[in-house]
């Protein structure tokens, strides 16, 4: 699609005055603030910026940037913004606005506005005793993190966030909003759940939610030079496990900061950190091989749901972070080996956390009426991230998650996974060959002219 970024002034004006939402352009007081993402590595600067407040707001933003020929860039919170291409002639359409959460406790079913983060849903889900299935993250966006698949605390029991969603409101790229689901254009219904969102805007997804009554959680901190034997143990481990348990295994430097708790602050530790969906005596048992390597910190405990979001000591404000991942066939000693080398005790890296996801269990598990992505056919996620503040520090940083990723190469799978491929990649690398046809085919249906911009391009 061939695209301009000159809007006249006046036709701005007429938008302004058609949406409830705010609209700013280059030169505007608001706009700086307007167009920011959660990454602040991340300088994003579209030709307009369209803050939404209603489906209506977004269906006009939409028919507004096909007339005036800029593409649209969805985006709730930017947790996912570095792989974007540049946005100069795009209109960044922000949902951050738009957090209305509803939960139906009789159907177990809430429906999310685009812009909702997962601690909207989390707790107004805990207020029935049930729960979505978040990420690690409380400040990433329910939308975005859905629509690439979805990996959680709850992921091996209940598989992935993506395969939950039993509707999503979306308009499309002629501006029409639609609903989607198994009887309604079921084809944007398959593309949007794990496919990522480049076949519209979507204004609100529906997604089914679980009991889970009892949950047995924490942490056990290692000083990082035991790494090699806690990490042996922990990829051990996670081949005897049943699906209720859920766990990372992990190197985490704490930086210097003030913020920091005094007994982890400026100190680097080798993690296990685990969920089990059960009773505190059954996930004591389980997890008592770990804890006999007798950690420093022990952090277990039976927690509520809307607990999770702190086991991974996510950050919840803006951060200039960098990183990038992977999905793992496998995750061996030689794997473990590799892992220590990049990130280990005697490593130079600027990694903050380096980290290994198990998968399996209902990841692996196909569900026929599931959409792009309905399982993962990989046993492990990588996932290494660092903190950079300048544009040396930036390159820095994704060098050694490259690096990192390289280290790994050997047991990488066949594709890479939507949400942890934070480099530019295109949807073909992360969705399976017959699986990126389909998307491929209906994105070509439905977005002839690749009017939305998405952050894996199909
Ligand atoms: C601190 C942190 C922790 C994370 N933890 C996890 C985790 O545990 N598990 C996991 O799976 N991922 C995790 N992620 C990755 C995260 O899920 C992705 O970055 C995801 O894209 C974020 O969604 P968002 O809506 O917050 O971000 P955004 O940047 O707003 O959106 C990302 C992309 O999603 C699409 N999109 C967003 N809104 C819409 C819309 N309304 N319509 C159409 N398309 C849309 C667009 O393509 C957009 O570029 C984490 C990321 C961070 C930074």
């Amino acid at each position: 699609m061939s695209t301009t970024n000159s809007v006249p002034p006046e036709a701005t004006d007429a938008l302004r005055a058609d949406v409830t939402g705010r609209v700013f352009v280059p030169g505007d007081p608001c706009y700086d603030q307007a167009r920011h993402a959660w990454l602040l590595t991340v300088d994003q600067r579209p030709a307009m910026v369209v803050e939404a407040t209603t489906a209506a707001d977004v269906a006009a933003a939409v028919r507004f940037a096909r007339s005036h020929r800029l593409r649209i860039a969805p985006q709730s919170t930017g947790h996912g913004a570095s792989p974007l291409e540049p946005l100069a002639s795009a209109l960044l359409l922000r949902t951050s606005r738009m957090r209305g959460v509803r939960i139906d406790p009789d159907t177990r079913i809430a429906r999310a506005e685009a812009g909702a983060l997962w601690q909207d849903v989390a707790v107004a889900a805990s207020n029935h005793g049930l729960a979505g299935l978040a990420g690690t993250a409380s400040s990433v966006g329910v939308t975005g993190y859905t629509l690439g698949g979805g990996l959680g605390w709850l992921a091996r029991r209940y598989g992935l966030a993506a395969n939950s969603v039993t509707a999503a409101e979306i308009v499309t790229p002629n501006g029409q909003l639609v609903r989607a689901d198994p009887e309604h254009e079921p084809d944007l219904f398959w593309a949007l759940r794990g496919g990522g969102g480049s076949v519209g805007v979507v204004t609100a997804l529906e997604m089914l939610l679980y009991p889970v009554p009892e949950l047995y959680a924490g942490a056990l901190f290692f000083p990082v030079q035991r790494a090699p034997e806690m990490l042996h143990l922990w990829r051990e481990w996670t081949t005897s496990v049943p699906d209720e348990v859920t766990s990372v295994g992990r190197i985490l430097r704490i930086p210097p900061l003030p913020s920091a708790p005094d007994q982890l602050r400026g100190r680097a530790f080798a993690l296990v950190e685990a969920a089990y969906v059960g009773d505190e005596g059954t996930g004591a048992e389980l997890i008592a091989p770990l804890r006999k390597l007798g950690p420093e910190i022990d952090t277990f405990a039976s927690i509520p749901a809307s607990a999770l979001s702190q086991l991974h000591m996510d950050p919840t404000e803006p951060m200039p972070a960098v990183g990038d991942g992977t999905l793992l066939t496998d995750f061996p000693s030689a794997a473990a080996d590799a892992l220590v080398g990049q990130a280990g005790a005697d490593a130079d890296t600027m990694l903050i956390s380096t980290e290994v996801r198990h998968l399996d269990g209902a990841l692996r598990r196909h569900d026929a009426d599931g959409g792009a992505l309905p399982s993962i056919d990989a046993g492990y996620a990588l996932y290494g991230m660092g903190v950079a503040a300048t544009p040396d520090a930036v390159a820095t940083v994704a060098d050694h998650a490259q690096a990192l990723k390289h280290a790994l190469a050997p047991w990488h799978a066949r594709h890479s996974f939507c949400n942890f491929a934070d480099a530019p990649a295109p949807a073909q690398a992360l969705l399976p060959a017959d699986r990126y046809q389909r998307l491929h085919q209906i994105k070509t249906s439905y977005d002839p002219d690749d009017a939305i911009i998405s952050a894996h391009p199909v």
